[in-house]
Protein backbone atom coordinates (compact mmCIF):
# COMPACT_ATOMS: atom_id res chain seq x y z
CA UNK A 1 0.00 0.00 0.00
CA UNK A 2 1.56 3.39 -0.79
CA UNK A 3 1.75 5.62 2.42
CA UNK A 4 2.50 9.29 1.99
CA UNK A 5 5.95 8.86 4.24
CA UNK A 6 8.15 6.46 5.31
CA UNK A 7 7.32 6.24 9.00
CA UNK A 8 10.77 5.87 10.11
CA UNK A 9 11.68 9.52 8.91
CA UNK A 10 9.53 11.06 11.62
CA UNK A 11 6.73 13.18 9.71
CA UNK A 12 8.25 15.42 7.64
CA UNK A 13 5.45 18.14 7.40
CA UNK A 14 5.25 18.35 11.42
CA UNK A 15 8.90 19.46 11.25
CA UNK A 16 7.85 21.87 8.14
CA UNK A 17 6.96 25.49 8.61
CA UNK A 18 5.21 28.04 6.39
CA UNK A 19 6.89 28.31 3.04
CA UNK A 20 8.79 25.08 2.98
CA UNK A 21 5.34 23.36 4.69
CA UNK A 22 3.38 24.55 1.38
CA UNK A 23 5.76 23.19 -0.92
CA UNK A 24 6.01 19.89 0.78
CA UNK A 25 2.56 19.80 0.16
CA UNK A 26 2.93 20.72 -3.75
CA UNK A 27 5.01 18.07 -4.03
CA UNK A 28 3.09 14.99 -2.72
CA UNK A 29 1.62 14.47 -6.10
CA UNK A 30 0.45 14.63 -9.23
CA UNK A 31 -3.17 14.47 -8.66
CA UNK A 32 -4.90 17.82 -7.36
CA UNK A 33 -6.10 16.50 -3.89
CA UNK A 34 -3.64 13.45 -3.35
CA UNK A 35 -4.56 13.92 0.35
CA UNK A 36 -8.31 14.83 0.45
CA UNK A 37 -7.32 18.61 1.26
CA UNK A 38 -10.61 19.87 0.19
CA UNK A 39 -11.72 21.82 3.02
CA UNK A 40 -14.34 19.44 4.72
CA UNK A 41 -16.97 21.11 6.59
CA UNK A 42 -16.95 21.25 9.97
CA UNK A 43 -19.37 19.70 12.28
CA UNK A 44 -20.35 20.16 15.75
CA UNK A 45 -16.87 18.62 16.76
CA UNK A 46 -17.39 17.60 19.61
CA UNK A 47 -15.99 14.68 21.12
CA UNK A 48 -18.99 12.85 21.20
CA UNK A 49 -20.05 14.25 17.28
CA UNK A 50 -15.91 14.59 15.95
CA UNK A 51 -15.68 16.08 12.24
CA UNK A 52 -15.64 12.60 10.43
CA UNK A 53 -12.48 12.53 7.50
CA UNK A 54 -12.81 10.24 5.32
CA UNK A 55 -9.38 8.22 4.39
CA UNK A 56 -8.70 4.87 2.87
CA UNK A 57 -5.24 4.78 5.22
CA UNK A 58 -5.28 3.92 8.87
CA UNK A 59 -3.72 7.12 9.21
CA UNK A 60 -3.52 10.57 7.62
CA UNK A 61 -2.85 13.74 7.92
CA UNK A 62 -5.53 16.66 8.50
CA UNK A 63 -5.46 20.31 8.58
CA UNK A 64 -8.21 22.40 10.76
CA UNK A 65 -8.76 25.51 9.63
CA UNK A 66 -8.66 26.94 13.68
CA UNK A 67 -9.91 30.30 12.82
CA UNK A 68 -11.40 31.31 9.56
CA UNK A 69 -9.97 34.63 9.68
CA UNK A 70 -6.55 33.27 10.23
CA UNK A 71 -4.25 31.87 7.92
CA UNK A 72 -2.74 29.87 9.75
CA UNK A 73 -3.85 25.87 9.62
CA UNK A 74 -3.04 23.14 12.40
CA UNK A 75 -1.66 20.72 10.87
CA UNK A 76 -2.12 17.09 12.86
CA UNK A 77 -1.77 12.77 12.31
CA UNK A 78 -5.23 11.31 12.50
CA UNK A 79 -5.29 7.79 13.32
CA UNK A 80 -8.12 5.25 12.48
CA UNK A 81 -10.27 4.65 16.00
CA UNK A 82 -8.15 7.40 17.90
CA UNK A 83 -10.28 10.64 17.67
CA UNK A 84 -8.15 13.93 18.21
CA UNK A 85 -8.82 17.01 19.12
CA UNK A 86 -6.96 19.83 17.87
CA UNK A 87 -5.62 23.15 19.73
CA UNK A 88 -8.82 24.92 19.08
CA UNK A 89 -11.21 22.51 20.49
CA UNK A 90 -12.59 20.80 17.18
CA UNK A 91 -12.82 16.50 17.10
CA UNK A 92 -11.57 14.84 14.54
CA UNK A 93 -12.20 11.11 13.74
CA UNK A 94 -10.92 8.98 11.10
CA UNK A 95 -13.69 7.13 9.09
CA UNK A 96 -12.90 4.56 6.37
CA UNK A 97 -13.11 5.29 2.71
CA UNK A 98 -12.73 2.81 0.18
CA UNK A 99 -9.44 3.26 -1.97
CA UNK A 100 -10.35 5.23 -5.36
ZN1 LIG B 1 -8.24 23.68 15.02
Amino acid sequence: MWRPFASDHGDPIEHATGLEKRELLAKMGGNDDPFDMKVIKRSAGTRSCPNEIPSAFDERIVGCICDSEANSISWMWLHKGEPKRCECGYWFNLVHKAPV
